[in-house]
């Protein structure tokens, strides 16, 4: 299939991890939605993630916000915790240069690559004449190593992407992600960015790219192919949902009812039927 007749494939830096952690994980989770239960206590955190997120875009576009906060304790906690932490961040038009500043919570960007359009949405993003700063809330207690972070692709696809898309010198331009429900009080990580380390990205995220494309073309064209599996021993397959559909003793008859449904549907998808995968 030539390039200009495959359709746009919108990619967020989900998409982007799993496909570097497992590209049949990939295939699974997005290509035939083979998604299993969440972990009650993951929604439940998943919840309070999505209402914080919500309050900071009301309290960002100056809309009323005492009334969640005094109908969710939780949320309340969170919030006066966060406005000691970072009043700056609260406070609009005031950023480190005192200059008038562009703010907009939930910014939305796309930056198409070939046949895949790269979509990324900031939190906050706060920018100037001179810098641009895109924040990221995250509710989670423990916050990961700052080595895990800046190999993320969430860090390395919200920078690249505003390097990309617009005026700005990738070293004017910093991502911070705060972590709002740190153990004593809210804290905050900062990736500030250079010219090597976008040329760099752009490389690596040419060759992702590029070998999701070559395992589409294969997997259209042949319903044997699968995408490559990572080692059985690996920590990633042991706490896989997929593992024993790809190691353990799985066949097609001992599928239950709705796993065969998917991968009947699956199995009659074709390019030209998938025009993107959701975010
Ligand atoms: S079990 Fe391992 S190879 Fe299979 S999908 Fe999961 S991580 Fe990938």
């Amino acid at each position: 299939m030539q390039d200009s007749q495959v359709p746009i494939l919108r990619l967020s830096q989900g998409h982007l991890n799993l496909l570097e952690l497992c590209p049949r994980k990939f295939q699974h989770t997005f290509l035939e939605k083979l998604s299993s239960p969440l972990n009650p206590e993951y929604e439940e955190k998943q919840k309070l993630g999505s209402r914080f997120h919500l309050l900071m875009q009301q309290q960002e576009m100056g809309l009323p916000i005492s009334t969640f906060l005094q109908e969710d304790e939780k949320l309340g906690q969170l919030m006066t915790a966060f406005a000691k932490a970072a009043p700056e961040i609260l406070a609009p038009n005031i950023t480190p240069n005192n200059s008038e500043a562009f703010r907009e919570s939930e910014h939305y960007r796309t930056l198409q690559i070939k046949n895949n359009l790269l979509t990324v949405i900031y939190d906050l993003l706060i920018a100037d004449e001179q810098q641009a700063q895109i924040l990221d809330w995250k509710t989670y207690a423990n916050p990961p190593s700052r080595r895990h972070l800046e190999q993320n692709w969430q860090t390395l696809l919200y920078i690249f992407v505003l390097a990309e898309t617009s005026d700005y010198l990738p070293e004017n331009i910093s991502m911070t992600y705060w972590f709002v429900q740190s153990k004593d009080k809210p804290q905050s990580m900062k990736f500030t960015y250079s010219t090597s380390q976008h040329e760099k990205i752009r490389k690596k995220l040419t060759q992702l790219l590029t070998r999701l494309s070559n395992y589409l073309e294969n997997y259209y064209q042949s319903q044997e192919f699968e995408f490559p599996q990572i080692p059985e021993s690996s920590k990633t397959c042991k706490n896989c949902n997929y593992f024993t559909r790809c190691y353990g003793d799985y066949t097609e008859a001992n599928l239950d009812g709705s796993d065969s449904i998917n991968r009947i549907d699956a199995n009659l998808l074709n390019v030209a039927n998938i025009q993107e995968v959701s975010l």
